[in-house]
């Protein structure tokens, strides 16, 4: 039986492993409440943007320093150079 290595509270990221990281992120977002969340066709425009921004670089925006994928991922949050709809 494979045993879960359980995430460490008070790592910074250079401390972590980057793939179990990366799908913690991915995980929240997909927990995150319906009245948080982005509606996923705007989720996706969001990222489509996102894709062809020069501030964009290894998944930060380089503008607010958010990984854009999470960003995008709340409803309420905007582009910090309002590039978004
Ligand atoms: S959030 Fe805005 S500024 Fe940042 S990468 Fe996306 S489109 Fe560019």
């Amino acid at each position: 039986m494979e045993t879960q290595k359980k995430p460490c509270l008070k790592c910074l990221l250079r401390e972590m492993d980057e793939r179990a990281y990366l799908e913690k992120l991915h995980r929240y977002i997909e927990l995150l409440d319906g009245d948080v969340k982005t509606a996923e066709a705007l989720y996706e425009e969001r990222l489509a943007v996102c894709k062809t921004c020069d501030y964009l670089e290894a998944g930060t925006c380089l503008a607010c320093g958010c990984y854009v994928e999470l960003r995008a991922a709340v409803k309420k949050n905007k582009c910090p150079y309002k590039k978004w709809q």
